[in-house]
């Protein structure tokens, strides 16, 4: 069923009788060409890219619980390409251009919301190393507009400038950033996979890898044994265990990241803001809710809930920013499991058993990731090459130490991220 104004009019003047549940719910076939691990955001967009440019649909996503219900339906939600160095600029480049596609592409609504972000900066140097980062963006293609102290004021008035601790010296403006309604996109991704004929299994947990002299032959799930030719890791926090089945251990730590929405308020925040120095961000939802949070907690956990010292971190961060969120009541607060990588950004690669690749390493900024990391692992599946966009992305790199990537442009250094 294809979605329109016409037809919510038009199933608005008949009862709403005429909707068709978004996807089946089929039961797993004994044998599938591809078979993708984790119905998360990374796992349904690489099904529907299979499917949409490589006309692959003997494809299944086996997910563990329901579509969405990790963090593709637990994160702030923010897109953005502001990278500073080679390899994750072009990837996150590609992403938001095919963001900016989205919805026609998916005829969905996934809320995409080019609002702008803006990253402040706080001393003489951190300005430098934004000037910086924004003359990359604008040369490989991205836009970027660096505001001093009084830009930012005219943008974002409800700061507090008088603060002397990290004073607001300017920002760097990303037009093009913003937000997306995240379990949409899931919705989106999981819908235009099913359309083409990718069998998407919920309740179906791998619990084990089938490998025969070093070839992949299938997966053991809770609802039976399933061949595949080629079988895809999409696990995010959980792609320590999963490996695991295939006697890999990989360069993951699982943290988590929280995030808290306040009750819905009138429009007020209409930017994406991140204040890196009191490790807070916040937006404001469409429906008003103010969404914000801050950093992972540094120790490693599967525990995907929150803590009253990251809530107190974050509130703290939050008010010396804007004192006026003090009279916001937060409504929830939620937790989601980050797949950490020591240089902060993703692997998507083939593992040394043949048939078996691996997508993994998101972070704390895998959203975003969403679009190109579904394209890129699809051209991965289906060509055994990788895409020029992620050509960086390797599993060796973790062993040579050539080709580490440095997520932020200030030196590798894990507590960082
Ligand atoms: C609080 C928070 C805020 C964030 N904010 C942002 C942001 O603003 N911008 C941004 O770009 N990123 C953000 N992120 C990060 C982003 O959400 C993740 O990097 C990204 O969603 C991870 O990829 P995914 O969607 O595929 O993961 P998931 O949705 O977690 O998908 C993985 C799926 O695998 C399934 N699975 C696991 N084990 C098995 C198994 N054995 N068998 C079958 N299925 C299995 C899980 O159930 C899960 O559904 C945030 C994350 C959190 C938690």
């Amino acid at each position: 069923m294809r979605y329109s104004g016409l037809n919510v009019l038009w199933q608005g003047l008949t009862g709403n009788r005429g909707w068709t549940p978004a996807w089946r719910d089929p039961d797993p076939k004994p044998e599938y060409d591809i078979v993708i691990i984790g119905g998360g955001g990374h796992g349904l967009s690489t099904a529907h890219y299979l499917a949409t440019e490589y006309g692959l649909t003997n494809v299944a996503v086996l997910e563990k619980g329901y579509l969405g219900g990790g963090n593709v339906g637990r994160n702030t939600t923010i897109v953005r390409a502001n990278y500073f160095l080679d390899g994750n600029s072009q990837f996150y480049s590609h992403s938001l251009k095919l963001w900016e596609g989205l919805e026609s592409s998916l005829n969905y609504n996934v809320m995409h919301s080019q609002r702008g972000l803006i990253n402040l900066f706080h001393s003489d140097g951190q300005r430098d190393a934004f000037a910086r980062r924004g003359n990359m963006m604008i040369s490989q293609g991205d836009d970027a507009i660096l505001l001093d102290r009084a830009g930012v004021r005219k943008m974002l008035p409800y700061l507090d400038f008088e603060q002397t601790r990290f004073p607001i010296y300017g920002g760097l403006y990303h037009p093009r950033g913003g937000t997306a309604r995240h379990d949409a996109v899931a919705w989106g991704y999981a819908r235009g996979a099913d359309s083409r004929g990718v069998d998407l299994i919920q309740n179906c947990e791998v619990t084990g890898i089938d490998i025969e002299n070093g070839v992949v032959k299938g997966v053991q799930t809770t609802r039976g044994a399933i061949r595949a030719k080629k079988v895809g890791i999409v696990v995010a926090g959980r792609s320590g265990q999963v490996a695991a089945m295939a006697g890999m251990r990989l360069p993951i730590e699982s943290h988590v990241l929280q995030a808290f929405v306040t009750e819905g308020l009138k429009p007020v925040i209409d930017h994406v803001i991140s204040y890196g120095m009191g490790h807070f961000y916040i937006s404001q939802s469409d429906k008003g809710g103010l969404v914000f949070g801050g950093d992972i907690d540094f120790y490693a956990s599967y525990a995907a809930r929150g803590n009253l010292t990251m809530a107190e971190h974050v509130a703290e961060a939050g008010m010396t920013l804007m004192p006026m969120i003090g009279k916001a009541k937060t409504l929830r607060s939620w937790g989601g499991i980050m797949d950490m990588s020591p240089d902060g950004s993703p692997i998507i690669d083939r593992t040394h058993i043949e048939g078996l690749y691996l997508n993994c390493g998101w972070c704390y900024g895998g959203f975003k990731a969403v679009p190109a990391s579904g394209h890129c692992f699809a051209h991965l599946l289906a060509t055994d090459r990788p895409h020029e966009a992620a050509e960086k992305f390797r599993l060796d790199r973790f062993q040579t130490g050539r080709g580490l990537l440095d997520e932020e442009g200030t030196g590798a250094q894990h507590n960082l991220h």
